[in-house]
């Protein structure tokens, strides 16, 4: 058997007919850049949230980039964010020539420590950016909260998180703005790259409307210097077929959590492996179905060799990484962030996966342990 950490194939097959449709539209009308599926998909996409304003952009990665861009942040200014996640973060607010300031995880969610927080702002602070890793909310109560008395921008990375609540509200729908990748394994996934930034404030709807195409808000008149931060018609288009069945999707990969969790238990697992803990605020929408696991490597391998799609997300914290040597972090400074990076490993999860097959990626887990 072989059993993909993701099948993309498995869900186009069933949709194959409404996309091939909803592509036929766009390429009837000859538009591709900023026309009626974008603004639809804004609006569907803002509505789905529960906020305002939406504006599609061209990545998951711009998304965050033209966040930060329309706050202002730029050099001197310092951003808290978490050392535990995708490049994209971190990657940001260095290409703004900001600095990027590391809080450590919890081991419960491996999402921001917020008591950790506090001691980290001075006067260049400038912002926090929560990552709702995996699938399930950073604590957005307390992140708020910290930013209101200290006067932060809070800018939610939720690219991993479409369609998760916390305290009973989705996410996006906290911070200052947000954003989204449609990236195509992301569980709301287009046909490339793809992203959305939304917020409540008309304020920073419009600049980041304006920075997405060069900041120009009538056409060659320039008042900001933005970039081509577009999103495809044609994605838009996909996306909208799309959208309409993500609570389902999402449904399905949390049931997949709890037989995953049943079948450990009943294979008595649970002192190898530890299955993804769900905060009680929170509903987890398993962008990724995370356990630890001891031998983590040695499982990884053997799980490879017979057919179980695996992976690590992420083996490198950021506060290690070659490129960011010069912010001069050390082993052992967010020593969560690095016992996550060794002891995780991401199993298959996506919504069409049966029975079977987690029934075969448990056993070959089972195996795998009881050889030693
Ligand atoms: C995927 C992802 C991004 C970047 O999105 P792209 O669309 O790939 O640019 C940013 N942050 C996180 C946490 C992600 O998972």
């Amino acid at each position: 058997m072989y059993v993909p950490l993701l099948d993309l194939r498995a869900q186009y097959t069933k949709l194959r007919d409404k996309i091939k449709k909803a592509l036929d539209e766009v390429l009837e009308t000859q538009q591709f850049i900023l026309g009626p599926k974008v603004a639809a998909l804004e609006e569907a996409l803002a509505a789905y949230c529960g906020v305002d304003y939406a504006v599609g952009v061209s990545s998951g990665t711009d998304a965050i980039l033209v966040a930060l861009m329309a706050c202002g942040i730029g050099e001197g200014d310092e951003v808290i964010t978490s050392p535990y996640t995708f490049f994209a973060t971190v990657g940001s607010i260095v290409r703004l020539k900001a600095k990027p300031v590391f809080v450590d995880i919890t081991p419960q969610t491996f999402n921001l420590n917020v008591d950790q927080i506090e001691a980290k702002i001075n006067s260049k602070t400038k912002a926090i950016i929560p990552v709702h890793l995996f699938g399930q909310s950073a604590e957005m109560a307390s992140i708020n909260d910290i930013a209101q008395r200290h006067n932060l921008v809070v800018i939610e990375d939720a690219a991993q998180a479409l369609g998760a609540t916390y305290k009973g509200r989705k996410v996006g729908a906290w911070g200052d703005m947000a954003c989204f990748s449609f990236f195509p394994s992301k569980n709301l996934g287009g046909y490339g790259d793809g992203g959305m930034v939304i917020t409540n404030k008309k304020e920073i709807y419009e600049r980041v409307k304006m920075l997405r195409v060069h900041g120009a808000k009538d056409k060659y008149k320039h008042e900001m210097i933005g970039g081509n931060f577009r999103l495809d018609e044609i994605q838009a288009a996909i996306l909208l077929v799309k959208l309409p069945y993500l609570d389902e999707w999402n449904k399905q990969r949390a049931k997949h959590a709890d037989i995953y969790f049943s079948l450990f238990k009943q294979a008595g697992l649970l002192n190898e492996i530890k299955p993804p803990v769900v905060d009680s605020a929170n509903t987890h929408i398993f962008h990724q179905y995370i356990i630890r696991a001891s031998r983590r490597d040695a499982l990884l391998s053997y799980l490879t060799k017979h057919g179980v799609g695996c992976a690590v997300y992420y083996p490198i914290p950021l506060h290690l990484q070659p490129c960011f040597r010069y912010l001069g972090y050390q082993e052992g400074d967010f020593p969560e962030a690095e016992k996550a990076a060794k002891e995780t490993i991401a199993l298959p999860i996506y919504p069409e996966l049966t029975l079977i097959q987690q029934e075969y990626v448990v056993e070959k887990i089972k195996k795998f342990y009881a050889n030693g």
